[in-house]
This record gives structure tokens, C-alpha cells and sequence, in this order.
């Protein structure tokens, strides 16, 4: 497996998108200084995964993004991408096929850092892993820069191990037994858990083993309730049968004694309505006794009037006839008189003949007169009888 390709964009003093082939093993940069050579040999320690800000030669690990410069404008990310050439098929596991793998890192300056290989999304860990024991890696003895000889000659016997180990292949199985001992390590806390948690479950069986005889006990003794329930309701169905019996057979007796009740009520109304009809009739008859009573009364009243108005009729009848039978006598003794008046004046009619008219025309009046107070008489006579 060989590097064959760097394909960098926004990467330090690489703002474009620039590719760096390398076609065969020995490969020279030249370039003035600060031209950009050491940050070729950053870009592959960063896909490599290295975190280190100060290892990639800045502050912060947004350093590596193209800053900006005089005549351009900072951008928003950085992104480098290495191609190797696994023609030989020594990159293992599943990338072992490949004839062409690419890692590539992508990093933005909200902090975002993605790591890709062959395009598909992956971990750090990943790439890491597939380098592991090929003497490439972030740190590796594979980058040899600038001061890189003289630390390997003062490294230290523990550091220089770490060189050795990871030339002779070994930094893989080591890499690999410390994951496999650290995950032993999580399965045993996993399985301290697990003992924890089946204690806990086996005490919550037992409460729950003591909870299911309680409800045994309890599902035992509610059918008892019941049975002893459904007996009691049989012998109160029973009390209540002859009950209903006995009120059944009172009812009867008291709808018999309605009947009779009823019937005697019947026999009142017929008689009230009887006697209401004889008080109706008597009524009428008080009524026309009554004004039978005050009509008699009226007619008594009357005919009393009547007869008193007929005695002092009959009183002054009495007295108009005394008054009437003087006023013959006056009207005789007149009579008498004017017959002597009338012998008197006969006697001078012959000797008064032109006065004889006269007389006689007077004897007319007075026959007249006679005529009337006669009459007036007889009247008076009527009248009194
Ligand atoms: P020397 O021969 O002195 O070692 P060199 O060729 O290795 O130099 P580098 O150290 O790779 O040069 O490059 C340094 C250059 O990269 C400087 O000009 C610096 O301005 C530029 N540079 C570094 N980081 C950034 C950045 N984030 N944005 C823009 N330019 C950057
Ligand atoms: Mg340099």
C-alpha cells in the first residue's frame, strides 16, 4: 500500500483545490522557505486523526483553515483527501479489495470533523485502525520531519519502544489486546451489573413468589365468599318465596276487601246522589212555598189596604149621603118655596103677563135645575149604594 495522491483544498497555504501526485518512491518538494512544504507533511498527519493543535504546528485546531491573506478572503472549510494505491491488497479487512483507498478528513469553523473512507462516513477510530501496523499514523516513524532524527536519538527507552513496536508490527495486536482487555474489563462491570441485577430480580421474585400465595389465598378464599355468598342467597330466595306467598295471599284478602270497599263506596255515591236529588227537589218546593208565602203575604196586605180603603170610602160615603139627603130637604124646602114663588108669581102672571115669559123662562131654569140636583141625587143614591 503507497501513498499515490494528496488532494487538498482550504488547507493552510493551500486555499485552492490542489493535488500532489506521487508517482513512484522517491519524490523530492522544493521550494523557498514558507512556501508550504511542512504543511504537506501536516495534511497527512491530520487525516491520520491527529487532535494535536500544537503537533500541526497552531494554536487552535482551526488553524489549519485557510486564514485569509492580503489579497483573499478566509473560506469556510478544509478538506484533504489521500488516495493509496492497496494494488497489493496489504490494507486488511474489508478495504483489502480495494484496489484504490481514500481517506479523507473534512473540517468546518463551527468545529465539525468528518472523516471519510472511500466516500462513506466513518470514525477516526476507523482510519486509525486501518493504518495500524503499517508504520503510518498521526505519530508515526513513517513521517520523518525536520528534528524527527535527533528525538529518535534522545528518545527515551519507553518512547524509542513504541517506535520499535510499531516497526515490527506489533502496535496493532497491542492496540488490539488493549480494546480487547478493555472490553473484557466493561464485560466485567457488565457482568458485576448483571449480578446486581439478578440479585435484585431474585428479590423481587421471592416478593413476588410471597405476593402470588397471598393472592392464591386470596383468589381461594373469594370463592369460598362466593360459595358461601350464593348459599346465603339461596336460603334468603327461599325466605322470600314463602314471604311473597304470605303478602301474596294478604293481597288477595285486601283486594277481596277493596272490592266489598269499593262496591259500599258505589252504594253511598248512589245513595248521596239520591239524597242530593231529593234536597234538589225539596229546594224547589221550599222555593215555591216560599213564594207562594210572600205572594198570600202581598195579597193579604193588599186586600186589608183594600178594605180599609173601603171603610173610609164608605165613611165618607156616609157623610156625602147626610150631606146629600140635607141638601134634598134644603132643595124641598126651596121646592116648597119656589112653589108658593110660583103660585105668587102665577098669581101675578096673570096679572103680569110680559112678565110671565120670564117667569116661565126662570120656572125652565129651576125645572132644569130640579132636573140636575135630581140627577145628582139619584147618582148620590147610586153612589152610596
Ligand atoms: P521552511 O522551509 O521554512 O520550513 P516551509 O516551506 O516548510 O518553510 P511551511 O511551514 O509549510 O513552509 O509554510 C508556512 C506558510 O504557510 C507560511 O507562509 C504561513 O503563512 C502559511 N500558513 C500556515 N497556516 C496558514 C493558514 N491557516 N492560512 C494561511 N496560510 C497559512
Ligand atoms: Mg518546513
Amino acid at each position: 500500500m503507497r501513498l499515490s495522491k494528496i488532494k487538498l483544498a482550504g488547507f493552510k497555504s493551500f486555499v485552492d483545490p490542489t493535488t500532489i501526485r506521487f508517482p513512484s518512491n522517491l519524490i523530492g518538494v522544493v521550494g523557498p522557505n514558507g512556501c508550504g512544504k511542512s504543511n504537506v507533511i501536516d495534511a497527512v498527519r491530520w487525516v491520520m486523526g491527529e487532535s494535536s493543535a500544537k503537533h500541526l504546528r497552531g494554536d487552535s485546531m482551526a488553524d489549519v483553515i485557510f486564514n485569509g491573506s492580503s489579497a483573499r478572503k478566509p473560506v469556510g472549510t478544509a478538506s484533504i483527501e489521500l488516495i493509496f494505491d492497496n494494488s497489493d491488497g496489504e490494507a486488511g479487512g474489508q478495504y483489502a479489495s480495494f484496489a484504490e483507498i481514500s481517506a479523507r478528513r473534512v473540517l468546518s469553523r463551527d468545529g465539525t470533523s468528518n472523516y471519510f473512507l472511500n466516500g462513506a462516513r466513518c470514525r477516526r477510530k476507523d482510519i486509525t485502525g486501518l493504518f495500524l501496523g503499517t508504520g503510518l499514523g498521526p505519530r508515526s516513524y513513517a513521517i520523518i520531519e525536520q528534528g524527527m532524527i535527533s528525538r529518535l536519538i534522545e528518545a527515551k527507552p519507553e518512547e524509542l519502544r513504541m517506535y520499535l513496536e510499531e516497526a515490527a508490527g506489533i502496535s496493532k495486536y497491542k492496540e488490539r489486546r488493549r480494546e480487547t482487555e478493555t472490553r473484557i474489563r466493561h464485560t466485567r462491570e457488565n457482568l458485576d451489573r448483571l449480578n446486581d441485577l439478578r440479585d435484585e430480580v431474585e428479590k423481587q421474585i421471592r416478593h413476588l413468589q410471597r405476593q402470588a400465595r397471598t393472592a392464591e389465598r386470596y383468589r381461594e378464599m373469594k370463592a369460598e365468599e362466593r360459595r358461601l355468598e350464593a348459599e346465603l342467597l339461596v336460603l334468603r330466595l327461599a325466605g322470600l318465596e314463602s314471604e311473597e306467598a304470605t303478602q301474596k295471599a294478604a293481597l288477595g284478602e285486601r283486594e277481596t276487601g277493596l272490592q266489598a270497599a269499593v262496591a259500599e263506596l258505589r252504594r253511598v255515591e248512589a245513595e248521596l246522589e239520591a239524597a242530593r236529588e231529593r234536597h234538589r227537589e225539596d229546594s224547589e218546593a221550599l222555593n215555591s212555598i216560599q213564594g207562594d208565602y210572600y205572594r198570600i203575604g202581598a195579597e193579604i196586605a193588599r186586600l186589608e189596604q183594600a178594605s180599609q180603603h173601603a171603610r173610609e170610602l164608605r165613611q165618607r160615603q156616609g157623610q156625602e149621603l147626610e150631606q146629600a139627603d140635607q141638601g134634598i130637604l134644603d132643595i124641598r124646602q126651596h121646592i116648597d118655596r119656589d112653589a108658593d114663588l110660583l103660585a105668587d108669581l102665577n098669581r101675578a102672571l096673570g096679572t103680569l103677563g110680559p112678565e110671565l115669559e120670564a117667569a116661565r123662562e126662570a120656572e125652565a131654569t129651576s125645572a132644569e135645575a130640579l132636573r140636575i140636583t135630581e140627577q145628582a141625587m139619584q147618582d148620590w143614591q147610586a153612589g152610596w149604594e
